[in-house]
Order: C-alpha cells, then structure tokens, then sequence
C-alpha cells in the first residue's frame, strides 16, 4: 500500500495523458521536422500541445512557449539567456528561498562576476517586497523570484512585483518559477510584467523530462542548448514528440481540475493539516496559514528528527518528505526553513505533505491516524524529554 502524499516532489502520470502520449511511442515516431508525409503528424501534435500550453499560461502566442526537458532546465535558460540579453549590467536579485535550480545557477554567475542580492522572508515565509524594491537599480540585469514555494506552498505577489521591477527600471528581465503553481493555482501572465516563466511537466500528471519556457514576445534569448533549429532556434535537440504531447494533455487537464485543487483539494489538506496538529503537542505549521497553495502543508515537530519521521512514515507505506527532494537525504537544514527563521528546535524535525487531485479521504484519514502515532513513538526516544515535557504541559493549559 502506498499512500503518495509527496506530490510537490513528482506526481503521477495521468492515464489520459499517458494515452495521449502513447501513439508518438509506437506507429507516429517520425521526427517531426522531416520533410516526408509521416512528420506532419507529430509536427501537428506539438503544434496542438503548444497550443495548450500557450491557454494554460494565459500566453498571447504560441512562438513564446519553448520546450525544455525540465523545469532546470527552463531556469538556466531564462537566467543565462537574461543575463546574455542584458550584456555590461553585473547586478542580479532572487530570493534567499528559491529551488537550487535557481539558487545554484547563481552561485554560478557569481563566480562570473555578477553580484547577487538575497531577499530575505518573514517567519511565515512571505517576502519582503519593499527589500527587493530597494535593491533595483540601473545595473539590474535580472530579477527572479518563485510564484510558490516547494517546500512550504508560500505564494509570492508576482504580478505585483513585475510591476515594481518594471518602475523602477524597465530594462530589467523578470523571470518568473511557476513550477509549483502550475496546476494548483491559476497563471495568466497576459498583462503582466512577467518576461520569463517556467514550469515542469511532472508536477502537474505529465511524465519527468518535459518543462515549458515561457519567453515574452519582445524578449530575444540566446539559447542555452546550440544546435539545430528546433523551438525557432531557441531550444535546439529533437523534439521529445510523446513527452511534449504529454504536456500538452496534461496543461489543459490541470486547467480543468484548478477549480478542483482550490476547493476539494485544499479541503483535503486542511483536515490532514488540522488533523495533525490537533493530535500532536509539540507540532508547528511552517507557513502562513492562507497566502499558500491548495495542497501544501509543512509541519514541524519540535525536539526530533525528520528523517526518523520519515523512515516511520515510509514503513507504514506513507510517503513524504523533508524539504525538497534535492536536499532531502544530506542532513543539512532546510535553506527555506532557516531563511524564515523557524526555532531551530522544530528545524530537523519539519516534514512536508503535498496532496493531488488523486489524494483521497481514505489516505488522508489513514494519515491523520498514523502520523500522530508516529510522532508519540519517536518522542519516546528524544533526548529532550525535560522540553518535550514542558511543552505537553503548555498545550494541556491551552485546552
Ligand atoms: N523549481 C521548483 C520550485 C521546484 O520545486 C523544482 C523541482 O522540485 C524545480 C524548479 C526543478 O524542476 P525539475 O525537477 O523539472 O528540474
């Protein structure tokens, strides 16, 4: 039995979008930019697929979605591209919570001689905008900034802070990582001030090696990948016709499941959410409690450790995880977690629950009934018994 609640990590292959995809495996393999008869089929499918994914991003054209193999990739793109674009300036702003996709190419440019700027965030992880504001000058190159977070479901005011970048200095790019709001929250960057946004297929039912770029028309990228003229020469390499496909169903499948996501979806994460804490004394939410995605939940437990949460969890068939699944296996700290300043008493021991619109009650009952039990064993064995005892005897006087 397992019970998947890990869906910010990767999610299932929707059937509809696996059988999609199915027909460009076996009979229509032709690669689409060959000049016989058998390529018009794949090369109408990914027409068709662009065209979906141009109405789930609220795009105004098709010639702005790109394909990538991944939401890395998509990142490295936009930021190398961006920084390419704005040749002589040397001054970059991201936040201090981003995924290391972002983060890491960062590090990267820095030893290229770019200054990077970290905006820090809240004890709820909300940013501070009026840093980021400061921050803008003319030497701008690039500012990027997550629409929400992985590890804790945080959504950040995009819309908004495009506006802002834009004021202050208009030659500045803006590159958006949509690629934990695609799908659970709606994205329409047509009127926005958003020039580059990338998602990943395999967080929305799509299969892993599949990500989209969005780059506004007026924005003119060099690519990351040189080679032949594929994407109009902006992403060279063979189209990957199933996968791009598969992305394609998958777009307008969560297009059609958002309503889902911001009502039953988020139902389910509340009761799991509430369940938990209810049920265990030493429990904390990691996150602002409203300005978050639909499915979402970060939870720390004070004075044990999150591995050993989730080397239990997995035992009984339950499947989470600590920070993101990039971090999670070195046993450092969550980056997110440290930036929002959470007690370093809850730090090792936080876990994060990410529902789909495949997560039942069933699951998340089992959940509820589970996770405490869990915690109360791995107590047992905590060397803080003097703090944990403190701790039972608050949450007794606050019944
Ligand atoms: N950005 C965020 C916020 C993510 O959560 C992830 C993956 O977890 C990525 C980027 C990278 O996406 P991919 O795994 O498709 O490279």
């Amino acid at each position: 039995m397992v019970i998947y609640l890990d869906n910010n990590a990767t999610t299932k292959v929707d059937e509809r979008v696996l059988e999609a995809m199915l027909p460009y495996l076996k009979e229509d393999y032709a690669n689409p930019s060959s000049m016989y008869e058998f390529s018009v089929t794949p090369a109408n499918a990914i027409a068709e697929a662009r065209g979906k994914v141009k109405d789930f991003l609220g795009a105004k054209n098709e010639k702005e979605i790109i394909f990538t193999s991944c939401g890395s990739e998509s990142a490295n793109t936009a930021i190398k591209g961006a920084v390419a674009h704005n040749k002589g300036k040397k001054h970059i702003i991201t936040t201090k919570v981003e995924h290391p996709c972002v983060l890491n190419t960062y590090k990267y440019l820095e030893k290229q001689g770019y200054k990077v700027d970290y905006i820090g965030v809240n004890s709820n992880g909300e940013l501070d905008i009026d840093e980021l504001k400061e921050k803008i000058t003319d030497d701008t190159a690039l500012v990027s900034v997550m629409w929400a977070n992985n590890e804790t479901g945080v959504i950040f005011p995009v819309e908004e802070i495009g506006d802002i970048i834009k004021s202050k200095n208009p030659e500045t790019l803006f590159y958006v990582d949509a690629v934990q709001a695609a799908g659970k929250i709606p994205i329409n960057v047509k009127d926005t001030n958003i020039d580059m946004l990338g998602v990943s297929g395999h967080k929305f039912h799509a299969p892993k090696g599949v990500g989209v770029l969005y780059v506004k028309s007026n924005v003119i990228l060099p690519p990351l990948i040189i080679g032949g003229h594929q994407e109009k020469g902006r992403r060279a390499g063979t189209e990957n016709v199933p996968y791009i496909v598969g992305i394609g169903v998958a777009a307008e499948l969560a297009q059609n499941a958002l309503e889902y996501e911001g009502t039953e979806v988020k139902r389910l994460r509340d009761k799991l959410e509430t369940g938990i804490l209810k049920r265990t004394y030493n429990s904390r939410l990691n996150s602002s409690i409203n300005n978050r995605v639909p499915n979402t939940c970060n939870i720390g437990f004070e004075y044990i450790e999150g591995e050993l949460i989730l080397l239990h969890l997995s035992d009984l068939g339950i499947c989470a995880s600590s920070g993101s699944a990039c971090t999670s296996g070195s046993l450092e700290p969550s980056h997110v977690l440290r930036a929002m300043g959470t007690p370093f008493t809850a730090l090792h021991g936080s876990i994060r629950l990410s529902l789909s619109r495949f997560t039942t009650e069933k699951e998340v009952d089992y959940a509820i009934e589970k996770i405490p039990e869990v915690i109360d064993e791995i107590i047992k064995i905590s060397p803080y018994q003097n703090e944990l005892a403190h701790l039972r005897e608050r949450a007794n006087k606050g019944k």
